[in-house]
């Protein structure tokens, strides 16, 4: 596995690897909902990159830059273990330098749901990801459902920007109980680890009453409210039901439609997903 920081040191790596190349974005504490994407790469593609950068541009002000997790070396000791090629661990200063000006930005889908609470957000992801597929020129880029807008705002992204990129999305890789993995799982303290399985609780129940025939999109988001307001250490900022592709809710709902929510487990902000299946 080569281990490369600098761009120069990048494109040099790059030249050298065999095709198909797949790219991992990831911002490192990985867990196994990354090294699943990692896996799934490795099955199709020649060589595989994963990159690791906190992306300071997709947090807010208010936001976790600053404890967010990190482990450089755990991270790289499982990215080798997995049989990754590449690894690229760019600086804030590489990524953005001094007097950076230039932006990627999609108009409509990026706008509600993590959107309309994360503002400036996906900004910062379709920025920082038009500059990973500039440097890589991956083949095939993957990315996890878990994170679904980021899924329909890349998909957005990379046809309007004519990227000959393929876009692979792998489904969440959930804990015993339920539990969608992400490295802010680890600010949880135990008591808010058990209540932050509701937020699947609250999936399953509303794709239950789908399947038994609820098709109200009103309802499916009712039933999700009332899940997560019956768990005392957890309080919804938003629970929705709409197209997985445009992120608008939906009143009649129909199969391939996505549930989804944030929800706050103390101070912890969690999110998690569903597509609603025949
Ligand atoms: P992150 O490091 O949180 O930016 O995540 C990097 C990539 O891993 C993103 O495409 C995420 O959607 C994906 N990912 C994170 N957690 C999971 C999970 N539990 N299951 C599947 N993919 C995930």
């Amino acid at each position: 596995m080569i281990t490369v920081v600098s761009l120069q040191e990048l494109w040099e790596a790059r030249q050298d690897l065999p095709g198909p190349v797949g790219l991992i974005p990831t911002m490192g504490y990985l867990h196994e909902g990354h090294l699943i994407l990692v896996r799934q790469a490795l099955e199709t593609c020649a060589s595989v990159v994963v990159s690791i950068f906190v992306n300071p541009t997709q947090f807010g002000p208010a936001e976790d830059l600053e404890a967010y997790p990190r482990d450089i070396e755990r991270d790289l000791s499982v990215l080798k273990s997995v049989g990754t090629h590449l690894v690229w661990l760019p600086t804030p200063e590489i990524m953005y330098p001094a007097n950076f000006q230039t932006w990627v930005d999609t108009t409509d889908v990026s706008q509600p749901l993590e959107g309309s609470y994360r503002p400036g957000h996906f900004r910062g992801v379709t920025t920082v990801v038009t500059k990973l597929f500039n440097a890589v020129r991956p083949d095939r880029a993957y990315f996890g459902q878990k994170d679904a807008q980021q899924v329909a705002v890349v998909r957005q992204m990379t046809r309007d920007l004519s990227y000959p990129i393929e876009i692979e999305v792998v489904p969440t890789v959930r804990e015993s109980d339920g539990l969608a993995m992400s490295s802010r799982n680890t600010y949880l303290d135990e008591a808010q680890r058990e209540a932050a399985t509701v937020l699947y609780r609250a999936l399953r129940e509303a794709e239950s009453a789908y399947l038994q025939g609820e098709r109200r999109g009103d309802a499916l988001r009712r039933i999700m409210q009332d899940t997560i307001k019956a768990e005392p250490l957890a309080s919804a900022q938003y629970v929705s039901c709409a197209d997985r592709n445009t992120l608008h809710e939906i009143d009649l709902v129909t199969d391939g439609a996505l549930l989804s929510m944030a929800v706050y487990v103390g101070k912890t902000r969690l999110i998690d997903n569903w597509i609603l299946k025949p």
